[in-house]
């Protein structure tokens, strides 16, 4: 039994759908008030590549989204790209297996932590596994394939990336504050092609016609009449459902209770991630896909208490430990993520990150902001371990026996804690930095409507495109929801959709 015809059986048992399935979600409206080629809902970086794709193809486009701002969680992010390899590989002289298919094998293994739940999910030893042919493949491989173009296309509107990271072989990193100028350039570009694109402008329903999606019916934020907007294609770019209680509790259970955020608790993510475009889609009649999978996990501090990011694990010499003052994991190869994932796991309310001299005036001090962090009391120094674990309340014993072990080992380059053969493990020499406490939280979800390589949107009851419908970004359940995949999508999906008769 395949994935798709799980969901389908599980549906009709009652056991996973939190929707009920319609064909059509509304019938089509006698008086259309605007018309287009290509209407794209959420004008998040899945949304704005999508819109400027589809208009250099040539078509009409449309972008409504229910914010007064454009560029969605893209221009909150840390402004990570994956990819297999580009000119910035060979800039750094990383160019032994990094090709697409070496990409794809990373992806495949699962030795880094976010495609890894679309692919790894199908592998036995998965938490979620349970014998259900969960993915199609062909749709995160097409994202992967199409990763260097992304990062051209980055590229093409003047951002500029860090230099890559050995360590890391598959990121790369943009500057501080380049995703805000990213999506400033997107929405130039779609005003100046002469695209439209309307703020504060929520879409409710999508219209179907004889099976095919014809139009989305909008309203303005603030009230008033309802717009009802024809389009040849109707691209559904609105983002996850972190915010959505319901649909939050039914699908993710055990995480629906755990904290959002990202710069700090409760802080950095806005609000509003309700799943509208799954939520739209479902009621259209397509399917889901991956909705049960774990929220995406990260660590930060209390609201007001400048951070340390966590992904500083993936190229700095850095460690993870607990109130005890005790390691809990290979940070480097669990990543924020995984780190998050093992405080909870180990029932450990809070972490924190451990440092010395040298990372601290390693070539990343601007990146992870330290002297921000120093000043504001998000992170501490001190000459001794006792010290240091005095200033943030951590067991000074523990953290002086994890100390000493990681510099014994260091010398040897043999991590006998936990086994770290990475390059970044080595002993720390004093001062040492600690972080404030940071509390595991969630910022953004995975899995929703389900597509094919060409971001066509799925029909639940058989598995079809539905003519006219197509999603992208976060939104789409088949791809996971980092920048690289989203804006992918993006690029695909304009193209096919501005095609599309
Ligand atoms: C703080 C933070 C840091 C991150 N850092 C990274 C990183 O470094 N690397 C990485 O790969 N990923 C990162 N991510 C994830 C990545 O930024 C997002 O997955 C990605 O930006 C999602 O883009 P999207 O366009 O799919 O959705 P969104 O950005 O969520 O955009 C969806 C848009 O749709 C609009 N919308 C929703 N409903 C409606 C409706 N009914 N009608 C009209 N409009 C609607 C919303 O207002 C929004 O503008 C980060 C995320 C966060 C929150």
């Amino acid at each position: 039994m395949n994935r798709r015809s799980f969901f389908a059986s599980a549906a009709a048992l009652g056991a996973a759908a939190a929707l009920p399935v319609r064909s059509a979600s509304a019938s089509s409206p006698r008086r259309w008030d605007r018309t287009t080629d290509v209407l794209i809902v959420g004008a998040g970086l899945a949304g704005l590549t999508a819109g400027v794709t589809a208009l250099r193809a040539g078509a009409k486009v449309m972008l409504i989204d229910k914010r007064a701002w454009f560029g969605g969680d893209g221009v909150l992010s840390a402004g990570q790209f994956y990819s297999a390899r580009t000119p910035l590989h060979d800039a750094a002289g990383i160019t032994q297996h990094v090709e697409v298919e070496d990409y794809w094998k990373q992806i495949e293994s699962g030795v880094d932590d976010e495609p890894l739940s679309k692919v790894r999910d199908n592998l036995r030893l998965s938490v979620i596994y349970s014998g259900v042919n969960k993915h199609n493949p062909e749709v995160l491989h097409r994202s992967a394939e199409y990763s260097p173009r992304v990062v051209a296309f980055v590229q093409s509107y003047g951002i500029k990336f860090r230099r890559m990271n050995p360590a890391k072989p598959f990121q790369c990193p943009t500057e501080n504050g380049s995703m805000s100028k990213f999506a400033e350039g997107m929405v130039s570009e779609i005003e100046r092609r002469g695209g439209k694109i309307l703020p504060l402008t929520r879409a409710s329903e999508i219209v179907m016609d004889g099976g095919r999606a014809v139009g989305v019916i909008a309203r303005p934020v603030s009230g008033g009449s309802p717009v009802a907007i024809r389009a040849r294609s109707i691209v559904i770019a609105t983002g996850g459902f972190l915010n959505n209680k319901a649909m939050m509790k039914r699908y993710k259970r055990f995480w629906s209770g755990i904290q959002t955020g990202f710069t700090a608790v409760g802080d950095g993510v806005p609000t509003d991630h309700t799943g509208d475009g799954i939520v739209m889609g479902r009621r259209a009649g397509a399917a889901i896909e991956d909705m049960e999978s774990m929220p995406k996990l990260y660590a930060g501090p209390r609201k007001g208490t400048p951070g340390v990011s966590w992904i500083m694990f993936d190229v700095d010499t850095a460690f993870l430990v607990t109130k005890a003052g005790r390691r809990i994991t290979n940070e480097h190869e669990s990543r924020y993520s995984g780190c998050a994932l093992k405080l909870l796991s180990t029932h450990n309310e809070v972490g924190y990150a451990v440092f010395d001299e040298k990372t601290f005036r390693g070539p990343n001090r601007d990146r992870w902001q330290f002297d921000k962090a120093l000043a504001g009391h998000g992170l501490f120094k001190a000459d001794t371990p006792e010290e240091l674990a005095a200033k943030v309340g951590v067991d000074p014993k523990g953290l002086r026996e994890t100390i000493d072990r990681i510099n014994r080992d260091g010398k040897t380059g043999r991590d006998t804690e936990f086994g770290r053969t990475d390059p970044l493990f080595r002993a720390m020499t004093p001062p040492y930095y600690i972080t404030a406490a940071n509390w595991p939280l969630a910022y953004k979800t995975e899995g929703g409507l389900e597509v094919n390589p060409d971001f066509q949107a799925l029909r639940a009851s058989d598995d079809a495109p539905i003519p006219g419908l197509y999603a992208a970004g976060s939104t789409c359940g088949s791809i996971s929801t980092r920048l690289c995949d989203v804006v992918a999508s993006g690029l695909i999906v304009g193209r096919i959709a501005s095609a599309a008769r």
